[in-house]
């Protein structure tokens, strides 16, 4: 069976980060990309505030310069997902893809997070008919249309934002008085003639048969329904991380976050090391992500140099 110093699980900022200093430490990282290789920057439009780029860059252009770098420096970047790891004892036994099986002295999980949604039966119906989670992908399908966007974070206005460029109108529904989002979001959305803000609003359902036609909404406040008629729903109401092959195995908080012992990556099963969204709820930058991917790599390297050095003084 083959054996793998460092395993990479996941292919965001932060896995591929680990992969650069992982291969510069000469740890000869395997990556196992997952189901979105690049993660969620693959899904986003200019990234403005990752350093290094004075002009912003887009997303997918920074994923293919940051998978270019780790393989550079010999990271062996495979298509595959991680579907289960045995971490009761090392090295790790990992199956890929429900079928094949690799040993694996480290790993390192950079799997981060996915959209979330409303968990209404008609979101799940019109999915794909008009209902979205990624205004960057599927909004040019709604060019002078008029759509709605739920959610209050930065995403939801960022997202409405980019939909305003290429909509007729954009219908923002916001759950509570209030914005989420910092206070340069919420000015770009609210100077945004296009932008319609509702707020004390939630989807009640998405209307439509084959496609979607309109929303019927819920105040909060008031309890009273209305409807618009757009032919586009766009959700931008956060994410959970993709942490569900790990339950049971490695710590983790009741949202699904892996627990790390605080200022690392280090979890509670030794050689197991968390970076990125997936054992982080508070920053979730690509540049904390990066940094933290860097973390694990590190500490990986340490933690495989102890082993070595405690074997080497029983001999
Ligand atoms: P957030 O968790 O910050 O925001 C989620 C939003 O969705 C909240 O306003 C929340 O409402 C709302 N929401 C959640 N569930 C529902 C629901 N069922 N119905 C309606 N509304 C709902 O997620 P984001 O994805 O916006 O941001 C994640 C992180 O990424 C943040 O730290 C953010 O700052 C960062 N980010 C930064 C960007 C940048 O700097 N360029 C761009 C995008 C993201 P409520 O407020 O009521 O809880």
């Amino acid at each position: 069976m083959e054996k793998i110093k460092c395993l990479i699980i996941g292919a965001g900022p932060a896995g591929y980060t680990a992969a650069i200093y992982a291969a510069r430490a000469e740890m000869k990282p395997v990556m196992y990309v997952g189901p979105q290789p690049g993660g969620q920057l693959m899904i986003t439009n200019d990234v403005e505030n990752f350093p290094g780029y004075p002009e912003g860059v887009m997303g997918p252009q920074m994923m293919e310069d940051i998978k270019k770098q780790a393989e550079r420096f010999g990271t062996d970047v495979r298509y595959g997902t991680v579907t289960d790891i045995d971490v009761s004892e090392r090295p790790f036994k990992v199956t890929i893809d429900a079928q094949t099986t690799v040993l694996a002295e480290t790993a390192i999980i950079a799997t981060g997070a996915s959209a979330k949604w409303l968990g209404i039966e008609s979101e799940q119906r019109l999915n794909g008919k008009g209902v979205s989670a990624c205004a960057v992908c599927d909004g040019f399908f709604f060019r002078g249309q008029e759509v709605a966007i739920v959610g209050a974070g930065d995403t939801a206005c960022e997202e409405a934002h980019y939909l305003s460029k290429l909509c007729k109108k954009v219908h923002m529904l916001v759950r509570r008085d209030e914005f989420r989002a910092s206070k340069i979001m919420q000015a770009r959305v609210q100077n945004t003639p296009n932008i319609e803000i509702h707020f004390n609003t939630e989807v009640d359902e998405v209307l439509g048969g084959e496609e979607v036609s309109g929303i019927r909404l819920k105040n909060n406040a008031t309890g009273a329904t209305s409807e618009i008629s757009v032919t586009g729903l766009f959700i931008a109401i956060g994410h959970e991380p993709n942490t569900g092959f790990l339950k049971g195995k490695v710590d983790m908080d009741e949202q699904g976050y892996i627990i790390t012992v605080p200022g690392t990556t280090t979890t509670n099963v030794p050689g197991l090391f968390a970076s990125g969204d997936a054992q982080d709820k508070i920053y979730r930058q690509a540049v904390t992500a990066a940094g933290s991917g860097c973390m694990a790599a590190l500490e990986a390297e340490r933690f495989l140099a102890s082993v070595e050095h405690a074997v080497g003084s029983e001999a």
